[in-house]
Formats: C-alpha cells, sequence, structure tokens
C-alpha cells in the first residue's frame, strides 16, 4: 500500500538494518566508536572498499536513520544532519564556494546568517550581494561568472515576507547556479523544496523538527537536480563521484574535517519530533488563525502580520509554496516600544523567549534584541520597528492565550 501522508510515512520508515529485539523505536547508538573483525576489514573500511560506521563524528546508526527518515520525506537525493542550523548552513557554503566566489542573499536573513556572511565569509574572500530578491532585473545584475548561488529564506524572520520561488528557481535554472532556500521556518510537511525548484535546502531543526525547543540540530538536503560539473569548485567530486558530489565532498572535505556533527541523543529527539510535527503545526496554525481574528479586531494592536491570514496581502504566496501555513509565527505592533515592553512584562502563559517553534508560545522585541547591534538604519531596510513584537506561536488553549494577551494589553 502506498503511503502518502507525511505522518504515515514518517512513521513507517523502516531501520536500515533489522533490530536484533524488533525494537519499535530507533535505539540510541551512544558509541564513539564500532569495531571490526580484522585489520584486513578496517583497511578496506579506510579505502571505501567496505562500507561500515567507524567513528560517530563522521557517521553514527541513529544519525544515520534520522537522515535516511528525512531523505524518503523529503523525496531527496541525499540528506546530511549536523549539529545546528548554522552548521548546516556554513557546511554547505563552505562546499560549494571558494575565494572570489560570489552568493546573491536576500537582505532579509536571520542575524547570524547575515553575520556569517557579512563577517566570516568576507573575511575568506567570499563576496555576498545582498538584494531585495523581489526583482529579476536586480538579481541579474547581480550575478557574473563568479556567482555560485542564489540563497534565501523561505519565509523571513521576522517580517515575513515570502519570496518568489519560481522567479527564483527560473533564474538559477537560467545562468547554471545553485538555488539554496534555509527553509527553517516552513518545515517539511507543508514545504516542497524539491517541487518549488530549490537544489539545495538547510533546515535549523533546532526550531519546529525537535519537537519544541528540546535540542540543537541542523539538516542539508539534496534534491539532486543540480548538475554539480557546472560548478568549477566540485569538479574533482563530480568527475569520481557523478550526482553525489556534493555529498561527498560535503562529507569528505567539509562536516568531517570541521566537526560539527550532531550528538546521537539529539538525533534520536529529532526522529521523535519528526513524528509528530504535524500534528504540532496543525495545532500552532489554528492557534494562529484564532489569535489573528483576536489581534486584527483590538483597537491597542496597531498592525498584525501572519500571511497565513487570508487579509494579509501575502497570502496568495502562503498558498501556493505553503498549502497556506507559512509558518507559525505572528507579528503585531502596538503603540510604542514602551508599550510593548508593558505588554511583554505583564503576560503571564506567553514566555519571554527567543526561540521559534517550541511547544510553547514565546515572544521578543526584536528590535532591542535580536537586532539590537545593527544600526537604526539597517533595521530600517530590514523592516525592524521598535514598535514591534514577534510571536512564536505554541500549542497551549487558544482560549488561555487570547485570555493572556488580553489581561496585558493596555487600552482605554
Ligand atoms: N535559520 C533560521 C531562519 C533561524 O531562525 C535560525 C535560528 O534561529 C537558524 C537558521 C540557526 O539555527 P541554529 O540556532 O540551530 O543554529
Amino acid at each position: 500500500m502506498k503511503k502518502t501522508g507525511f505522518t504515515t510515512k514518517a512513521l513507517n520508515v523502516k531501520f536500515p538494518s533489522n533490530d536484533p529485539y524488533n525494537s519499535m523505536q530507533m535505539p540510541l547508538y551512544e558509541s564513539v566508536a564500532y569495531e571490526f573483525d580484522s585489520s584486513e576489514q578496517i583497511e578496506a573500511n579506510f579505502k571505501g572498499e567496505y562500507v561500515a560506521h567507524t567513528y560517530s563524528r563522521t557517521s553514527n546508526p541513529t544519525v544515520e536513520y534520522l537522515e535516511l527518515k528525512l531523505k524518503l520525506l523529503l523525496n531527496a537525493k541525499n540528506v546530511l544532519a549536523v549539529g545546528s542550523g548554522m552548521a548546516a548552513i556554513s557546511n554547505t557554503l563552505l562546499s560549494v564556494l571558494k575565494s572570489g566566489d560570489n552568493v546573491i542573499s536576500g537582505h532579509q536573513l536571520f542575524g547570524h546568517t547575515y553575520a556569517l556572511f557579512s563577517k566570516t565569509f568576507k573575511d575568506l574572500g567570499i563576496d555576498f550581494r545582498f538584494s531585495s530578491l523581489t526583482s529579476k532585473d536586480e538579481i541579474e545584475a547581480l550575478i557574473d561568472g563568479n556567482t555560485r548561488a542564489i540563497y534565501f529564506e523561505t519565509v523571513t524572520n521576522p517580517q515575513l515576507d515570502i519570496a518568489d520561488i519560481k522567479m527564483l528557481s527560473e533564474i538559477s535554472g537560467k545562468y547554471n547556479i545553485l538555488l539554496i532556500a534555509d527553509s527553517t521556518i516552513t518545515p517539511p510537511n507543508i514545504f516542497d523544496g524539491k517541487k518549488a525548484g530549490v537544489d539545495i535546502e538547510v533546515i535549523s531543526a533546532t526550531k519546529y523538527l525537535s519537537g519544541g525547543g528540546t535540542c540543537f540540530g541542523g539538516i542539508i538536503v539534496d534534491y539532486g537536480d543540480y548538475k554539480w560539473e557546472l560548478n568549477p569548485n566540485l569538479a574533482e567530486y563530480s568527475d569520481k563521484y557523478k550526482d553525489k558530489a556534493f555529498i561527498a565532498k560535503l562529507r569528505k572535505n567539509v562536516f568531517r574535517n570541521t566537526g560539527g556533527s550532531i550528538s546521537p541523543q539529539a538525533a534520536l529527539t529529532l526522529i521523535h519530533g519528526i513524528d509528530i510535527l504535524e500534528l504540532r503545526v496543525e495545532k500552532c496554525y489554528k492557534n494562529c488563525i484564532s489569535l489573528c481574528s483576536f489581534l486584527y479586531d483590538h483597537p491597542a494592536v496597531k498592525q498584525v502580520g501572519y500571511p497565513g491570514y487570508e487579509s494579509d496581502s501575502r497570502y496568495y504566496l502562503a498558498k501556493k509554496y505553503f498549502k497556506g501555513v507559512p509558518g507559525t509565527i505572528i507579528t503585531f505592533d502596538l503603540e510604542s516600544k514602551e508599550a510593548c515592553y508593558r505588554f511583554m512584562n505583564r503576560l503571564k502563559v506567553i514566555r519571554r523567549a527567543t526561540n521559534l517553534n517550541d511547544n510553547k508560545s514565546l515572544i521578543i522585541h526584536p528590535h532591542s534584541t535580536i537586532y539590537g547591534e545593527f544600526s537604526e538604519d539597517e533595521r530600517q531596510k530590514a523592516g525592524i520597528r521598535n514598535t514591534m513584537l514577534r510571536l512564536s506561536v505554541g500549542i497551549e488553549n487558544h482560549e488561555d492565550l487570547i485570555q493572556d494577551i488580553k489581561q496585558a494589553i493596555e487600552f482605554e
């Protein structure tokens, strides 16, 4: 029988090897090293002629199952799990870029991604060319012979703008460059990266996949559609490994050598988190809709942003790419920064914390925290107002969330 539903598929991915006890859950393999039967066998393993787990920084049975599960769920060619979302982004880029190259990227990026691009990679001689990513002409004008990729976030945080992925995919196809998406906000049950034309996806599994703010993890997805011989930095690997060139370089030359592996415990947490992902997203989405109806009508609320709500101008893009569910983060504005602070300080159910897609609803004032290091000019360009709050909506009872907001909000 063909299993089509996300959760049905997730619950029925077979283990890579039979479990001796017929365990219903993937065991946690805590071991650092794995034993071989003979010196000949270990030699063959190091030569790549005998495939087996050797040392858990490079591969581990629990991590392997996580990768297999996501590969099948995403209909991907290859998946690599790493220690954090930032490790997924840096490992991916280190595998496809070298000094002198450039990448076209959106202006609106998660803060540490922006810092990685504008500071860390800049020091390595790699140029990130920032654009609004809304105009084809503007993007094309930035592309030259050393452009290797277009990098974007499916839904930007906290602005919640949605990229026109089809347009980006047409441009990357025309210039033979990679299209890389950070899809952290829109997890795999609502976003089909392959169908949207993305080549490589990076995900901070710390968010939704962890089952609610329980561990760090990062996922790198290769959909297998990019011709790796088109990138001169992968020429050697593409001759030898063909359509596995990216994953081969990533594993052998970057991931193993930089040491950003995920722990087996975190991998197991993600395996459990993925099994209940769809349920959690559904509940968070329903809460978002209830909260939007309340916030839109409240006289103390000056502006509400949630592209999953019909009256939001980005709703058509949410339907086009994310089945109408563009993540479950809402932004709203109060009269002033002081009003935002007073409101936050009075909350009793919603927590003041900087994370996303926890089971608990979390609130933050981005202007004074995540964007605290930025100049006012940079904040304005990024659309970060000092009157704006970001609410990551959790799975609590929606009436409790509304009551909490009601008792905390000021209105005379
Ligand atoms: N990408 C996005 C969109 C994020 O929001 C974050 C973290 O908040 C990251 C990447 C980095 O993920 P991690 O904290 O797992 O390194």
